[in-house]
């Protein structure tokens, strides 16, 4: 067995000063059980924890590290800006380079606003299409995340026609009432509730691929026939691209499965493991954001000359050529491997794979949707998280959360895991 105990002292501790030992909820492994790991560093594809045992990383710190951690071009930007000064609060010149880079690679961009994290960009974007449309309702689908703001904390009534209700203590039920919640690739469904509220509907937000209850695919034709229901009845159509931006492809979703959106929000990956969020789209749209129009959001760091950097290093990294036929490769050899290895125990899998990100559900499948996804054998998957990190291979604490490749992943590093998965699901049997 690993030695765990330096980081068991530390989350002991931990949990005297911050609820749950943590400062984001998932970090704590209460969906598989077992102590949190408190890592002291990572570089490439790898992770050290605090009593010295390294693993094979596949969270990436939640998809910001596609270029593997610590890459030496991330860390020389930053300690660049960093000597330059590390906050003005006052217009820079990164923020140019970074808009630019963002508006060139992404096909629906027009306008940019940069933010500090994947929420701060959600909640600004439906504000803003609010305060455009003149509507107060909002329509997203089960099973999809798109940060903690008031409008998105809220679960499905019974009923698709029924009003939402909070997902959380705290989220006012007059908010969550606004917020109509969908089963992901039903056009059906999102067809018929806008034939019913068409016009008190301000927008849909929707991960364009689904990774926060795995990894879901959208079905042929869900993307297109929603931006046609956009278009019917005057709302606005949001991709929320945190997970999926300079990841499923160079110009995320909306590239890759060749639909405009109106808006979208970005996360992660634009930010190279600095804080930095965006949401950006239509001109016509965004220069209704203060100070250009009356709607209002701010932020006093954002635009951060650090966070600038870092996201312009890594995304003049990825734009380079070659480089996503090479992470879906890794993909495919990762991913073809945790099939063979599964068919090999008899344990049956289903997987997904879209671009640098990945995920496989502990049953048959086929997996549309939330529901879908949570007929997976959680109480297996529990095992798998604990059997592979013990052999030193760190996988997401939960059966609902995509897996991420990097280009520090080699075909080594990948073989590797294999060999380790392979040991595994024999065990799981
Ligand atoms: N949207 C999606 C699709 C996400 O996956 C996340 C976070 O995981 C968010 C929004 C929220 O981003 P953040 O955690 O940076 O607030």
């Amino acid at each position: 067995m690993l030695d765990h105990s330096r980081s068991q002292e530390i989350m002991d501790r931990a949990r005297q000063l911050m609820p749950g030992g943590v400062n984001s909820p998932v970090r704590a492994f209460k969906a598989v059980g077992g102590n949190p790991l408190v890592i002291a560093s990572a570089s490439g594809a790898r992770m050290t924890d605090v009593d010295g045992n390294s693993y094979i990383d596949y969270v990436g710190t939640w998809g910001p590290a596609i270029l593997g951690h610590a890459d030496p071009d991330v860390i020389a930007a930053i300690t660049a800006a960093a000597q330059q000064g590390t906050s003005f609060g006052a217009p820079s010149v990164r923020e140019n380079e970074l808009a630019e880079l963002v508006i060139e690679l992404m096909p629906s961009l027009e306008k940019v606003r940069f933010v500090n994290s994947g929420t701060e960009a959600t909640m600004s974007a439906l504000r803003l299409a609010r305060g455009a449309t003149g509507r107060d309702d909002i329509v997203k689908f089960d099973g999809c995340y798109h940060g903690h703001a008031d409008s998105l904390l809220v679960k499905a009534g019974s009923g698709v026609e029924t009003l939402g209700l909070p997902d959380s203590p705290g989220v006012p039920a007059d908010f969550a009432k606004h917020t109509l919640t969908l089963p992901y690739n039903d056009l059906a469904a999102a067809k018929a509730l806008f034939e019913q509220k068409g016009k008190e509907i301000a927008c849909v937000i929707l991960e364009p691929v689904v990774g926060n209850m795995g990894c879901i695919p959208p079905v042929e034709g869900f993307l297109e026939g929603l931006r046609e229901l956009c278009d019917a009845h005057g709302a606005i159509l949001i991709f929320d691209e945190v997970m999926t931006g300079f990841r499923v492809a160079l110009g995320g979703a909306q590239a890759r499965f060749d639909i405009r959106p109106d808006l979208t929000c970005f996360g992660k990956v634009i930010g190279g493991g600095l804080p930095v969020g965006a949401y950006g789209g239509r001109a016509d749209l965004m220069d209704q954001m203060a100070p250009a129009g009356p709607i209002y959001q701010a932020g006093t760091l954002s635009g951060n000359p650090l966070a600038m950097a870092a996201g312009i290093a890594t995304l003049k990294k990825l734009a380079e050529p070659g480089v996503f036929e090479r992470l879906g490769k890794t993909c495919d050899r990762l991913v073809d491997g945790l099939e063979a290895a599964a068919a090999e125990a008899g344990i049956p899998i289903c997987t997904a794979r879209v671009g640098a990100m990945f995920g496989f559900y502990f049953q048959e499948g086929p997996v549309l949707n939330g529901d879908d996804a949570r007929k997976s054998d959680t109480g297996r998957f529990g095992k798998w998280h604990a059997a592979m990190l013990e052999k030193g291979v760190y996988v997401a604490p939960s059966q609902f959360e995509a897996g991420f490749v990097s280009l520090a992943h080699d075909d080594a590093t990948i073989d590797a895991t294999i060999a380790a998965a392979r040991e595994v699901m024999k065990t799981l049997a």
